[in-house]
């Protein structure tokens, strides 16, 4: 899967602005390519432990790329979201694992604080697993 460096800089820059709260957005794309990253708010309850992404906004950010393709824009789709782990590695909590479904991308950052470094992992539920997907990340979308 193909990333912009703007894109993973602009999780980044949303997990350090939402912390200690866990941050989460929709990722927009198609099938070879995260385009762009759109942060939503928050709702779950307790947001330090978990994230919840309305499902209002997931309709508004269909709504949004079916609006994008019939003006003859790009054809892209809602292909998946992302969230922060603050104080943990980028991997996937039980919780995460319970939580995912099939055909859409789970983007993990982590650790915001704490001694390890920073990194974004993405993941695809296959059979019943959360699998690791290679995420390569590229130069931004003027420079193709
Ligand atoms: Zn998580």
């Amino acid at each position: 899967m193909r990333v912009s460096r703007e894109v993973l800089d602009a999780i980044a820059a949303h997990a350090r602005r939402e912390n200690p709260r866990e941050c989460c957005g929709l990722l927009i794309g198609d099938d070879v390519r995260i385009t762009e990253a759109v942060p939503t708010p928050n709702v779950a309850a307790d947001p330090a432990r978990r994230y919840e992404i309305a499902p209002a906004d997931f309709l508004e950010q269909i709504r949004r790329c079916r609006a994008t393709a019939a003006d003859g824009g790009p054809a892209v789709a809602v292909i998946g979201a992302y969230h922060s782990h603050p104080r943990t590695a980028p991997e996937p909590s039980p919780t995460d694992r319970q939580e995912a479904f099939e055909n859409f991308l789970f983007l993990i950052g982590g650790p915001v604080a704490g001694g390890d470094p920073w990194a974004i992992r993405a993941y695809r539920l296959v059979g019943g697993n959360l699998q690791p997907v290679l995420l390569v990340p590229e130069a931004q979308e003027g420079d193709r």
